[in-house]
């Protein structure tokens, strides 16, 4: 896994580049439609078994603290006002996984990044089928799955080690990472789109070839990071690593982030 401490001076110069620049990379030109859901989706409503349940819990618990961290929220202002940002999935114990090469896994519902407080009942999906050359999935809950959905699943596809998502917004540190070598943070090509076939093809191909790395930039989805690893505990450290590099974490922050740990760590999955 790539250490943020070795890059932190690289980025901190070129936030004061790009503070001091008239030319700060601009967006993805031809705006790509973020929030909508791109691939074909066989949903049902059935609510949740009692073991997603205590998934979403979890994921709640997670979701939640980055919402206040602005990780995942709303756009306010801008060429995406008012679309939600920002999803976390988690796979479920292994005893509800199928027997086939597919994997199973709890995620928040499309467009609850305008929501301070997700309801466990409410606002998470299951995703228990995916195919990538129909592009479609299958999934249950009383909200469809986030949008990006499939990509969760071609992150989950790509090692068997993967256990837990996090996908986060963030302008400030999306623009400074996007101009830190290729060597430094890992990135998917400008020209892959948010939700596309080509983002879930690359991002397999990615993780394949750098299976250390838990997390990657998507250069054509705006202000995007993905997070991964073999818990929620250790995505959500890894996530707040990299957020570190970029922003002040106040006492009362690391207190609560300590709070969640705990209470995560002990919760029986
Ligand atoms: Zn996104």
């Amino acid at each position: 896994m790539l250490h943020a401490v070795s890059f932190i001076g690289l980025v901190q110069s070129q936030l004061v580049r790009l503070s001091q620049s008239k030319h700060a990379p601009k967006k993805s030109s031809g705006l790509p439609k973020e929030g909508v859901i791109k691939f074909d989706i066989d949903h049902s409503d059935a609510i949740l078994t009692a073991i997603e349940r205590r998934s979403a819990d979890r994921i709640k618990l997670v979701r939640d603290f980055l919402y206040n961290l602005h990780l995942v929220g709303q756009y306010l202002s801008g060429p995406y006002q008012g679309l939600g940002f920002g999803n976390v999935s988690e796979l479920l114990p292994v005893q509800d996984q199928r027997e086939d090469t597919l994997k199973t896994f709890c995620i928040t519902g499309t467009q609850t990044g305008t929501i301070k407080a997700l309801d466990s009942g409410k606002h998470f999906a299951v995703v228990t089928e995916y195919d990538f050359e129909k592009y479609r999935i299958k999934a249950h809950g009383c909200i469809k799955p986030s949008s990006e959905a499939i990509t969760h699943a071609a992150i989950y596809e790509s090692s068997p080690h993967i256990q837990a998502i996090i996908h986060v917004h963030s302008p400030v540190l999306w623009q400074a990472l996007l101009l830190s070598p290729d060597d430094e943070v890992l990135k998917t090509a400008k020209d892959v789109e948010y939700g596309s076939y080509e983002l879930a093809q690359a991002i397999r191909q990615l993780i394949k070839e750098n299976q250390k790395q838990g997390w990657f930039l998507t250069a054509g989805h705006d202000d995007g990071l993905f997070f991964y690893g073999p818990n929620l505990v250790k995505t959500l450290e890894l996530t707040l690593q990299v957020y570190k590099i970029v922003f002040k974490v106040s006492p009362v922050v690391i207190q609560n982030m300590k709070r969640l740990v705990a209470r995560l760590e002990t919760w029986n999955k």
